[in-house]
């Protein structure tokens, strides 16, 4: 068994609007490498921040991402088969064949080695992207914004309230009403 630590500096944000990992943020990959039967056994650790903000107030937040992953690579088969393979294989019929063999990929999550190489590209995504929460909050119990206002709750004093208008009404206010004459 090998075991490698990966820095990974350069990369593109990676979750979605509300909440990623920046690209400037670093994602440590810790990564162990077993031979098995069928190929390589990859066991990972995927550690780094995402930032972005709480869907209930908008503060801004960091959420921690330390993430495991187990992926099995199969040995690919013999380079020089395909080679010639692909040879005869129009670029058309190539890139058809690409297609299909990703959607494999993602379907069976059966992984090939690429030679002697791994592609840990799409399990790594997989693990920080599938597990990033859809509606982050700056805590469990964050109170969020009063709709009239917009201010955070927890800023507002606990007796905060808009005074309602009826708007069948709203239209008397501010209306210049004649005093009422006083009889002489
Ligand atoms: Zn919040
Ligand atoms: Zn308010």
């Amino acid at each position: 068994m090998r075991e490698f630590f990966v820095p990974i500096e350069d990369h593109e944000p990676m979750g979605f609007d509300i909440l990623s990992i920046a690209k400037d943020e670093p994602i440590d990959i810790e990564l162990k490498i077993e031979s098995v039967a069928e190929g390589v056994l990859a066991t990972a650790n995927v550690r780094s921040v995402a930032s972005g903000e709480c869907t209930r107030c908008l503060d801004p937040l960091e959420i921690e991402i330390d993430e495991d992953f187990i992926e099995l690579y199969e040995y690919a088969e013999d380079p020089r088969l395909i080679r010639k393979r692909e040879k005869k294989m129009s670029e058309r019929a190539k890139a058809k064949k690409q297609e299909e063999d990703e959607e494999l990929d993602d379907e069976l999550e059966v992984r090939q080695m690429d030679g002697d190489d791994i592609d840990l590209e799409g399990p790594i995504r997989d693990a920080i992207i599938l597990n990033l929460p859809l509606n982050p909050l700056c805590a469990p119990n964050c109170s969020g914004l009063c709709p009239e206002c917009g201010e955070k709750w927890r800023d507002l004093p606990s007796d905060h309230v808009h005074a309602v208008i009826d708007i069948r009404w709203a239209g008397l206010q501010g209306l210049d009403l004649p005093e009422p004459e006083s009889d002489k």
